[in-house]
């Protein structure tokens, strides 16, 4: 490119994560390319100070006004003049800002939907990594994409990997550009091979230990009960115009295939590299570029073999209730979405069995009327209350 480059202004919502760290880690190998706008973190006050230490954000943003005024305190001590917001208005005006150019969308679960929505209805360049969003609102979000001309690039490694192997222009349907099929790539999990009776007694340190992916807590617990890839294959639905038919799960322990396109000539176009998430993060950002990213070559002689396998979907019921809530369509991808929030949060406190998730998700698929999707009352409703329901039958369990 020739020319001086124009330094892009960005917001990482949900900075203090995984995601959102490995992001700062990125946009910090490029300071002539990017620099941070906003900064947001729910109640990890002490990671956001840190972070506004280094990346200088003209505003931070917290989940709640009191851990607000100790940030304000420590910067105003700092000397650093960042403006301290609190609270979910806050997160909206810094993913619409005028200012604003990219927005990464890496805050967890259901909470990130509505700045997430509001980045793309400003027209942002916004990379997703927040897939709860998507699922909840699939159609009325890549309505949104369209209708206000947001740049919407993938972050999730299999999503961002068939977007890496789809020709550019790939909306309109799959076969209309010659392809006859997605292929998810999934590690499996820590319990791969686990029989059902054995993963009763599972804790969350173990469900939490991801053999590939160093992630969130609420990532990995899916990641262990294939409900996260259950979430992708919705993802991919919506992101790739497929039907659930479209896209076929393979397990591959190895992660190093993050997702595949198959064509009707036979051809068969991967992604590989090693599991980090900087490859995605920095292909969002830099994108059509390329950018160093930090992450080490691939080395395939020390990898030595690539294994494949079929879903244990017996073992791992998620999967499948994913599918069946995508196929019934409208509000059914949100009401999966919150009871399985639900049931995680019920697992990790110690409140439910492993194998509790998917039973928890299945009953209030089962028990609660699927409506239309496009419109967000509806969605948002639909939300809450499988929220509701699904706490209602923790209680009684
Ligand atoms: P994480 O738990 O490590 O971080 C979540 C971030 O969101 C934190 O900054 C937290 O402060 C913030 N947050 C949490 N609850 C919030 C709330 N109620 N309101 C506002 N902010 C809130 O999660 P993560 O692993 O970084 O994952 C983030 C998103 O990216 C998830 O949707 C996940 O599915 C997706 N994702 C993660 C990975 C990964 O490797 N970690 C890979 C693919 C996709
Ligand atoms: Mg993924």
């Amino acid at each position: 490119m020739s020319g001086p480059l124009r330094q892009q202004s960005v917001t990482v919502l949900g900075a203090t994560g995984s995601i959102g760290t490995s992001t700062l880690d990125v946009i910090a190998r490029h300071p002539e390319r990017y620099r941070v706008h906003a900064l947001t973190a729910h109640r990890s006050r002490e990671a956001l100070l840190a972070q506004c230490r280094q990346h200088h954000p003209a505003v931070a943003v917290l989940g709640d006004e009191r851990d607000a005024v100790w940030l304000r305190e420590q910067l105003s001590q700092a000397g650093l003049v960042t403006e301290v917001r609190a609270g979910e208005e806050a997160l909206i005006e810094v993913a619409s800002d005028t200012e604003v150019d990219v927005v990464m969308a890496a805050i967890v679960g259901a909470a990130g939907l509505l700045p997430t929505l509001a980045a793309v209805r400003a027209g942002k360049r916004v990379l997703l990594a927040n897939k709860e969003a998507l699922v909840m609102s699939g159609a009325l979000f890549m309505d949104a994409v369209v209708r206000h001309g947001a740049t919407l690039l993938p972050i999730d490694s299999e999503h961002n990997a068939i977007y890496q192997c789809l020709p550019p222009e790939h909306r309109g349907g799959l076969s209309r550009h010659g392809v006859t099929q997605l292929l998810l790539t999934a590690s499996g999990g820590p319990f791969r091979g686990w029989p059902r009776e054995r993963l009763a007694t599972v804790t969350p340190a173990q469900a939490c230990a991801h053999p590939n992916w160093s992630m969130g807590r609420k990532i990995s617990v899916d990641s262990a009960t294939l409900m996260n890839k259950g979430l992708e294959l919705i993802e991919a639905c919506w992101l790739f115009d497929a039907r659930p038919e479209q896209v076929q799960v393979v397990v591959h322990p190895q992660s190093v295939i993050h997702s595949m396109a198959a064509y009707s000539d036979g051809s068969v176009l991967a992604q590989l590299g090693n599991p980090d998430m900087r490859t995605p993060i920095a292909y969002g950002l830099a994108w059509p570029e390329r950018i160093e990213a930090g992450v080490e070559a691939l080395d395939l002689f020390q990898i030595a073999r690539l294994d494949f396998e079929a879903p244990d979907e017996a073992a791992f019921p998620c999967l499948r209730l994913a599918r069946e809530a995508m196929q019934a369509g409208g509000t059914a991808p949100a009401i999966l979405n919150g009871a399985n929030e639900v049931a995680v949060d019920a697992f990790l406190n110690g409140r439910m069995g492993f194998t509790g998730i998917g039973e928890l998700v299945g009953e209030i698929l089962e028990a609660l009327p699927v409506e239309a999707g496009d419109d967000l009352e509806a969605i948002l409703g639909a939300d809450a209350r499988s929220r509701q329901v699904a706490r209602e039958r923790l209680e009684k369990r």
